[in-house]
């Protein structure tokens, strides 16, 4: 009697479309980050505006995203981090849990899942508070620069 488990084998066609899923994903980020470098979202008017902010007057976690995003680029952190601190601080967070699934691996260990069900609510409240922080008077360090709330 042959007690083994089935061995499943992964389908290549699968493989090949995740790959081609990272390599278009990896060319669409690099594409944003060549724009938001060469084209300052302060002093051209394409890029797409914040509805919640105009609807609201309120900002939303992703107001002055791009532009912090553009000045991230350039390397200067301080205005990254007047524009959007969460957008800023998200490298550091990814950069966090890739190193601990690295050592997991490295380890031997069981590799748990990138973002696990409870990182998603606590993505979910970071932002949440965020945005209720950064409409504060008491926190108006974290609204974008050059929104006066
Ligand atoms: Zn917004």
């Amino acid at each position: 009697m042959n007690s083994a488990p089935p061995i499943i084998a992964r389908s290549p066609t699968r493989n090949i479309n995740a790959w081609f899923a990272g390599v278009m994903l990896a060319v669409a980020a690099l594409g944003a980050a060549a724009l938001l470098y060469c084209f300052d979202p302060a002093a051209h008017g394409f890029y797409p505006v914040c509805r919640f902010h105009q609807m609201t007057g309120l900002n939303c976690p992703g107001c002055g995203a791009t532009r912090a995003a553009h000045a991230l680029l350039h390397g200067h952190l301080a205005l990254a981090l007047r524009d959007n601190a969460l957008l800023t601080l998200a490298p550091v967070a990814l950069l966090v849990r890739f190193g601990g699934l690295a050592l997991a691996r490295w380890r031997r260990r069981p590799t748990p899942a990138l973002i696990p069900a409870s990182g998603i609510w606590g993505l979910v409240a970071t932002a949440l508070i965020f945005a209720v922080l950064r409409n504060l008077p008491a926190f108006a360090f974290l609204s974008p620069a050059g929104v006066q709330v």
